[in-house]
């Protein structure tokens, strides 16, 4: 419940001679001070939207505010956390790429922090509770942003599945034929080795060598779109005729939009996590081992999902393009081909019979239930979402240790603090067109089986209630800012590094106290990992408690702590030359 700093788009502080001194014009040419904090905050690695937790010690009544930062993902919510979550994907991947050893995979026990953050969510739930018993309703609100808060904190540290229900689970009722389609081809199946490591090869020179693999996942085409290509200095002309420069607006834009297939484009976009999902699934069984990978979704420039992955090990070019070929994911819903309704005249919702009935008929439409126990053994499947031919050019060999390694790495991460929809702003008309007609396509596919959308197909959507209106789903699928996939951006094998990405962090700040013993009592990271956790007890401190600083000079005060971190850090390591680390240990732990 803490306030972020509101995000002002900063005003240039321009120093014209004609401004009066003193006059509004000169006063609204000084910087604003929260735009000021913020970016001082940002350029310190500290976090905008820290949220404060009140910690009371059981044994001597005393209690004191513990700064936990927000942990966001995304540099739009907070970029020091964003950047800090980046860094330790790179420092994963690096170590899993080209490991040497088999990795143990980690048994995940819930760490002190974790277990802070669900003692804190159960007392939130118990004042929830208690607000609600007492009619209370104007803090409801308030608690229900704190619950979300802190639910986001504890999917930050890893975390898996989840504490509560989710408000509604989507199930699918019936596990439908696992037989392979007829229209695709065989795949050789080998019995699955125990092993995540790739083949080594003996060097000219005695040096051993374990190459890796850089891979990029693509869906299949919906139609030709404006490209460029170079063949060494020489600028490939695109299908169109014309040769489009690395900043041509049309890039990725349908060279005939009336014919590209938005329909296909987006439901392979709402499906493609599952599709990922069978690829591997695909390749560990016809590989015949545990093939480890790393990697993280984006959208290409024609809108649509594509993954690039690290791999461990190589594997043979022509089993990657085989399996590509064999992949796919069978949607299992009733069939949605064709409208049966549309936006301005859709079903409604009867009270009396407590369904949705045709408008003109009056008739009730088909339930869920009922529509998919009518999809018999030799029924198709609603939709088959593939995977598109792998292009030679997407996978190469990779060399553990090289600057080529370190490039591939930045290459993989380079988006994963920004929306999916943020990264391909549209630029000109054609693009925005493109956008547009995609987006209206995503609003109007059902999403899940209790999307509001089933109505336009005839359907009472799964848990049908009133006030469902087709077109306005609340899912993440429709939403401009994802372009139909929901599914994780950041996908790490479990065996790849055996550590996640909270022993990550945990070795930054083991690191840092190695140089710092002596130097920094170690006062503000110990607090964190005391022993008897059962001794304290948590909970979210408000904005109007007494003893709650504004956000304000809680981030000024961390700023200045970061500061004295940081010079005891040099300091510390100017004495000990013998330490060494990389350069993103140090960035890392400093943002941790
Ligand atoms: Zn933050
Ligand atoms: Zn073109
Ligand atoms: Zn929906």
């Amino acid at each position: 419940m803490t306030t972020p700093l509101a995000v002002v788009p900063s005003t240039p502080a321009a120093t014209s001679p004609q401004v009066r001194p003193g006059s509004r014009a000169d006063r609204m040419s000084k910087p604003l001070a929260t735009d000021t904090l913020r970016s001082l905050a940002e350029n310190h690695g500290v976090c905008v939207r820290p949220l404060a937790i009140r910690r009371t010690d059981t044994h001597t009544g005393q209690t004191e505010i513990v700064e936990v930062p927000c942990g966001a993902t995304l540099a739009a919510k907070c970029k020091p956390c964003a950047e800090r979550n980046r860094r330790l994907r790179i420092q994963q991947i690096r170590e899993g790429w080209h490991l040497e050893t088999e990795p143990t995979p980690a048994p995940e026990p819930a760490g002190d922090g974790v277990l802070e953050l669900v003692r804190l969510r159960a007392h939130l739930e118990f004042e929830r509770d208690d607000a609600e018993r007492n009619a209370r309703w104007d803090q409801i609100p308030d608690l229900d942003t704190g619950i979300a808060e802190v639910e986001e904190a504890i999917a930050k540290t890893g975390l898996r599945g989840h504490l509560t229900p989710e408000a509604r689970e989507s199930k699918e009722r019936k596990i439908r034929s696992t037989k392979r389609r007829a229209d695709v081809a065989e795949l050789p199946r080998l019995p699955v080795e125990n092993r995540t490591i790739g083949r080594a090869y003996a060097g000219r020179s005695g040096k051993t060598h374990r190459p890796s693999m850089l891979l990029t996942l693509t869906l299949g085409s919906y139609g030709p779109v404006h490209s460029s290509r170079r063949r060494g200095v020489y600028l490939v002309p695109c299908e169109c005729g014309q040769r489009h420069g690395e900043r041509d607006e049309l890039l990725g834009t349908p060279i005939d939009p009336t014919t590209y297939d938005y329909r296909r484009a987006a439901l392979d976009a709402i499906h493609f996590a599952r599709v990922l999902d069978r690829w591997w699934q695909n390749l560990r069984r016809a590989a015949g081992w545990k093939v480890q990978y790393a990697g993280a979704v984006e959208l290409q420039k024609r809108l649509t999902p594509h993954a690039h992955f690290a791999i461990r090990g190589t594997l043979p070019r022509r089993l990657v393009k085989q399996v590509a070929a064999a992949t796919y994911h069978q949607v299992w819903w009733p069939a949605f081909d064709k409208p049966r309704y549309s936006l301005d005249k859709p079903p409604v919702w009867d009270a009396g019979q407590g369904a949705y009935i045709d408008p003109r008929t009056k008739q009730p439409l088909t339930t869920w239930t009922a529509a998919v126990d009518q999809l018999g053994e030799d029924a198709e499947p609603a939709y088959v979402a593939r995977l598109g031919t792998i292009d030679p050019r997407e996978v190469k060999g990779v060399e553990g240790g090289t600057r080529e390694a370190e490039r591939c790495i930045r290459y993989v991460t380079k988006y994963v603090t920004k929306d999916l929809g943020d990264q391909v702003r549209p630029r000109g008309q054609a693009a925005q067109a493109h956008f547009d007609r995609l987006h209206a396509e995503l609003a109007v596919l059902p999403c899940s089986p209790s999307c509001a959308n089933w109505l336009l197909y005839g359907v009472q959507p799964d848990g049908a209630k009133p006030n469902l209106v087709p077109g306005r789903c609340t899912g993440k699928v429709h939403q401009r800012h994802t372009l139909g996939f929901t599914g994780r951006r950041v996908l790490i094998s479990r065996e790849w590094s055996g550590k996640t990405l909270v022993d990550h962090r945990a070795d930054n700040r083991d690191w840092v106290r190695a140089i710092l013993a002596g130097n920094l009592d170690g006062h503000h990271e110990d607090q964190a990992d005391t022993p008897d956790p059962s001794r304290y007890r948590f909970e979210l401190a408000r904005p109007g408690d007494p003893d709650l600083p504004p956000v304000q000079h809680r981030i000024l005060r961390a700023i200045s702590t970061r500061l004295q971190w940081r010079s005891a850090l040099a300091r510390a390591r100017d004495r000990a030359p013998a330490v060494s680390a990389t350069q993103d240990h140090t960035t890392a732990a400093l943002a941790a």
